[in-house]
This record gives structure tokens, sequence and C-alpha cells, in this order.
């Protein structure tokens, strides 16, 4: 069945192991991320035989249908409507709102429970976290005084809304609001977390911060890349998910529509640009399940052009191959077009 995504488990093994050992040698323990494949139960498999120290996604929804016994982490802020999830079904969550840990410190009360809680720092890419210059101590000294909360350890977030690169300088003001906190509180944290994916190109400078012991780690074992400057990582496959759509109409026909050109299917006016005669590909897929700009053709001499909501046009004038009605493309993925595809209900998911 097509469109379908093909998804490599042993390549996101090796991916996993390879990530892992290196954040091992850091000194870093591993939060793998599941978001961007939802959570998918063999994936899930796994990150449990491989040992990872943290599982974590960014819903309460993927949390609560995962078989590990692995430590369970929600990335996203905890909705306040939420909570009684939250303690039910994360061990861990990330924090940013005093209203948000006293209601998790409600719900873990009538749970019998204690809830362990990070508390994230703003250090300037401006999503989530308590804004490092703002008062970080007291707002951690009275998560302390919670009984049923675990201030389990401090971290940050970067490259995700500003786009701001992890450098020693910026780094270093986590550390600092870190070494003040320990001295306050008296005592060490267990988990200070370093960002995502964007953090590995440190580790290629040589940059070793012995306060951060912890990354939280997604897109580079999915794709291969690192986040800063979207390299490829060293050693890690990129090809662990591919898709794979088969062509319904493959027809020379003009490049330049013909006649007063008005809307597109999504109500903008497009333009076009006349390169004589083309050889189109319809596949069967579309905006529904993917952004056409998001895909990576294996062959590269052909083209995702254009979609609708329910196909891909595809230029193949200029491919060598010769392709036929029923043939599929394969496409490389990226974050946005893994995300997109993995919650897609259209694409088959397959194993490989
Ligand atoms: C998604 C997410 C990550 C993982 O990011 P990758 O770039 O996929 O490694 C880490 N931390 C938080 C808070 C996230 O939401």
């Amino acid at each position: 069945m097509y469109p379908r995504i093909v998804i490599d488990v042993e390549k996101y093994r090796h991916n996993v192991r390879v990530m892992k050992e290196r954040l091992a040698t850091h000194g870093m323990s591993m939060m793998a991320v599941t978001k961007v494949f939802c959570a998918n139960e063999e994936l899930i498999k796994i990150l449990n035989e491989e040992k990872v120290d943290y599982i974590a996604d960014s819903r309460v929804k993927n949390l609560k249908t995962m078989n590990t016994s692995i430590p369970k982490v929600l990335l996203r802020l905890p909705s306040l409507h939420e909570v009684h999830d939250v303690v039910r079904y994360a061990d861990v969550s990330l924090n940013s709102e005093w209203q948000t840990i006293k209601a998790l410190n409600a719900a873990a009360k009538a749970a019998g429970k204690t809830h362990k809680v990070v508390v994230m720092v703003d250090l300037g890419d401006l999503r989530e976290g308590v804004y490092y210059k703002d008062d970080v101590q007291s707002f951690l000294q009275k998560v302390e005084t919670l009984k049923h909360i675990e201030l389990h350890g401090l971290g940050t977030n970067l490259t995700c809304h500003g786009g701001i690169i992890p450098r020693e300088d910026t780094l270093e003001k986590l550390v600092k609001i870190v070494k003040t906190a320990e001295k306050n509180l008296g005592r060490k944290l267990s988990m200070v977390s370093a960002g995502n994916s964007s953090h590995l190109h440190l580790f290629e400078n040589g940059t070793d911060m012995p306060t951060l012991n912890n990354l939280r780690i997604g897109e580079a074992m999915v794709l291969g890349r690192e986040t800063a400057f979207g390299n490829k990582v060293d050693g890690l496959y990129d090809d662990v998910f591919t898709l794979e759509a088969d062509i319904i109409e493959l027809k020379e026909k003009p490049s330049y529509p013909e006649g007063e050109i008005g809307m597109d299917a999504f109500g903008k006016k497009p333009s076009f640009e006349d390169k004589g005669p083309m050889l189109r590909a319809i596949l069967a897929i579309g905006k529904q399940d993917v952004d056409h700009h998001e895909l990576i053709p294996i062959d590269q001499n052909i083209e995702a052009i254009g979609s609708s909501s329910d196909h891909v046009i595809v230029n193949m004038t200029n491919t060598d191959k010769s392709y036929a009605v029923g043939d599929t493309l394969t496409f490389k993925l990226t974050y946005g077009s893994l995300l997109s595809l993995m919650t897609s209900p259209y694409v088959v998911k397959h194993y490989a």
C-alpha cells in the first residue's frame, strides 16, 4: 500500500546506540525524544532494548500509551487541565509556571505520589522557560517548598524559536544559575539538561561543560543531522525514514498554465516560469500529508514543484531513468515532512 513511510528500525537502533555512547563520553545521559515519530511502538521497543536513560514526548497522550519501564518525561509545558494525567503518565515534566507546578503538586498529592520537575530557563531563544534575567533563584526556592514535587533539575532549550545556536557563552549563563541554585539549596541537582540536536556541534569543537549532564535528543537520531547548522552527524544514517509515493499520472504537458490565472486550490495566486514542455508526474499524496517543499528526492534529477491537498506534482523532465504509471518515487525527509507524514493516518507505516 502507498503512500508509505518505510522505517528502518535497525538503522534507528544504530543511531541510538552511537549517540548514546557519544553522550556518555561527554558525561551526559540521554533523553530520547519520540514526538517526531508520534511515539511509534516499534521504535519505542528499540529505545527499551538500547536502554536509553529517559524517553520524552511533548504529548501526554503519547506517554500514556507508551510501553516502557524507562522513566518518561513530558517535554511540553503541562496544560493546567491535564495535570492529573501528567503525574499519572510522566515521571518528570519540564516546567516554567509557578501556577502549573502548584497544580502538579496538588495532583501528585491526590495520587499519593511525588512528581519530578525540571525547571526550564530561557537563555534568549524566547520559547519556554523562566527568563534567565528574572529571579530564577527565588522561583526555585518556592518549588523546593512543595511536598509532592521534587526539583529534579534545570534545563534549557535553544534553536527552537529564536534559532539561537548553543555556544559556550550562552550555556555558561545556565551553568552560573545551576551553581548558585546548588549553593542555595544545599544539594546537587540531579539533572542539568542542555538543548536538543542543536547541541551536538559543541562536541566536535571539543567544548565540554561538565555541569551539563543530560541531552534531549530527537532529530539527530531520526535524520542523522544536527540542527544548529543542518550538517550530517558523523557515523549516523540519514535514511532511517523514507517516503515512497506512487505515480498516478505521467504525461508531457506545458510548464506554463493556459488561460487567465486566478487562485490555486489554497486561495493563493500562483506564479509560474515558462520552461517549455515538461514531463510531469502526479503522486498520490498531498498537502494533507506533507509539504512538498520538504521532500528530498533520491533521484536528484527530479523535483517536486507543486501540490494540492491530495496531489504532488513532480518535474520528471531531467531524469535519465524511465518511469511509468504505478512506479513509486522515493524521498528522504526533513523534520517537517517526517512529522507530518508520521501524523497522517493516510500514510502507511512500513517496517524494513
Ligand atoms: C522537541 C524537543 C526536543 C528535541 O529536539 P530535537 O531537535 O528533535 O533533538 C528537546 N527539548 C524539547 C523541550 C523539545 O520540545
